[in-house]
């Protein structure tokens, strides 16, 4: 028996599916996921010892790649002062001032301990705000496990089949309305019918829980205009895009200013670390500047801070995500190459550092095409690449990132690895 699969079976009868979080199980793909020993750079190491390229980041924080000698040592001195006070610590001052230079349309901020906590926050203070209960989100986007967002979810509800999850009341499910996205006529259409008591639009700007959407040319204008007009609130969820994209997360890219935004991932720099914040006159009624209430016995937390601030300092160098852009591109059209060598069906979306890979010859704009994709192809083109050595995410409805310590190597290594990948993606 090999110790990662002893791992396994004694974390199975004490772990529900053997993890924390349900897609690292490889549900869907199959097999045993493998139990990861060390990371560094572009690579984890299991505990066998075997070495995967990663595509996964940790599902996005690891922006620089594992383990960084910055990140890593902001972390050491952090920890020498202690782990946590449960009173302000100046990090939390450096890190709001940092969030509010880079994203503008976040006027003042809270921190939270993951991306969930960030959009039940976020929602919370869009009804407490507009005096409104009923929440709009799309399809196959996933905002955390919070019970307003488990309808028509993305990532691993969609993944494992539950994206409508037992356990939400109905009375909770029936205040989330949801609509496909990328199409706005059918936002125009609910905001005729039920404009009055919408409170808010929730949206990831770039959809990356149901492999890598891209919003058309207008989409996210148009809601922003739709969401003034009805007097909702338009929530970004830049818990993946944010600073991944542009320093400014989707909303430098497109140009678009939300009411409100969510961020997780990379600003804790591998911590557990969320974040909310947005205009000024909005984050003034949340306790104890006003009544909305939320609060947390670790947000802010040093040392967490310490990691999320050494890692915004590294995305913001010069031509930073230019270079994670060129990378990604090399890669897209790497493997846009080999499957059309190998004959199969396959299309790339991609933006800066974010990809997602589709097992079908068209462009991919929506929810419906995205689930209409060849599964089983990409699970066996997935096991083809992690016995080479290539990690990508284990489900075909998750989006891949870059990470500034890939280097050409590691690229050129994957896409001879997807060569043979391919061929047997197709056997099957
Ligand atoms: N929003 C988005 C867009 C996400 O991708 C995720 C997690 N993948 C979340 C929210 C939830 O964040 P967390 O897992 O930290 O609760």
């Amino acid at each position: 028996m090999t110790r990662n699969h002893d791992l396994f079976r004694r974390a199975q009868e004490l772990l529900p599916g053997g993890v924390n979080s349900p897609v690292r199980a490889f549900k869907s793909v199959g097999g045993e996921p493998f139990f990861t020993a060390r990371a560094d750079g572009a690579c984890l190491w299991d505990v066998e010892g075997n070495r995967y390229i990663d595509y996964v980041g940790s599902w996005g924080p690891m922006i620089v790649g594992h383990n960084h000698p910055q990140v890593r040592e902001a972390v050491e001195r952090a920890v020498r002062d202690g782990l946590s006070f449960g009173t302000p610590c100046p990090a939390e001052v450096t890190m709001a001032e940092t969030i509010t230079r880079l994203v503008p349309s976040v006027e003042m901020v809270r921190m939270v301990n993951s991306g969930t906590e960030a959009t039940m926050s976020a929602i919370r203070l869009a009804r407490g705000a507009t005096g409104r209960s009923k929440v709009v989100k799309f399809e196959g986007c996933y905002h955390g496990h919070g019970d307003s967002f488990l309808v028509k979810a993305g990532s691993g509800a969609l993944t494992l089949g539950v994206p409508t999850s037992p356990g939400v009341p109905k009375a909770n499910a029936d205040l989330t309305l949801t609509l496909p996205y990328n199409d706005l006529a059918a936002a125009e259409a609910l905001f005729a019918a039920e404009g009055e008591a919408i409170a808010c639009v929730i949206v990831e700007p770039i959809a990356g829980n149901m492999n890598c959407i891209l919003p058309r040319d207008g989409y996210l204008q148009g809601l922003r205009e739709l969401c003034t007009r009805h007097g909702a609130l338009l929530i970004f969820d830049e818990v993946m895009t944010g600073f991944r994209v542009a320093p400014g997360g989707a909303q430098q890219l497109y140009g678009v200013a939300p009411d409100l935004t969510t961020f997780g991932k990379i600003i804790g720099g591998g911590m557990p670390v969320g974040a909310y914040g947005g205009r000024r006159e909005l984050m003034r009624l949340i306790a104890p500047a006003g009544p909305i209430y939320q609060a947390g016995t670790l947000s802010g937390n040093p040392v967490a801070m310490a990691a999320g601030l050494a890692m915004l300092e590294l995305i913001q160098q010069p031509g930073f995500h230019a270079e994670l852009e060129r990378k990604t591109r090399l890669l897209a059209d790497g493997l846009l190459t080999v499957a059309a060598e190998a004959g199969v069906p396959f299309s790339v979306n991609r933006v800066c550092g974010m990809f997602g890979l589709f097992f079908t010859d068209a462009r991919v704009e929506s929810y419906a095409q995205a689930t209409a994709c060849d599964t089983a192809a990409f699970n066996r083109f997935f096991h083809g690449m992690l016995k080479r050595g290539v990690y990508l995410a284990p489900s075909a409805f998750e989006a891949g990132f870059m990470s500034a310590a890939h280097g050409e190597q590691d690229i050129a290594d994957t896409l001879e690895a997807a060569r043979a990948a391919f061929r047997e993606a197709k056997a099957g």
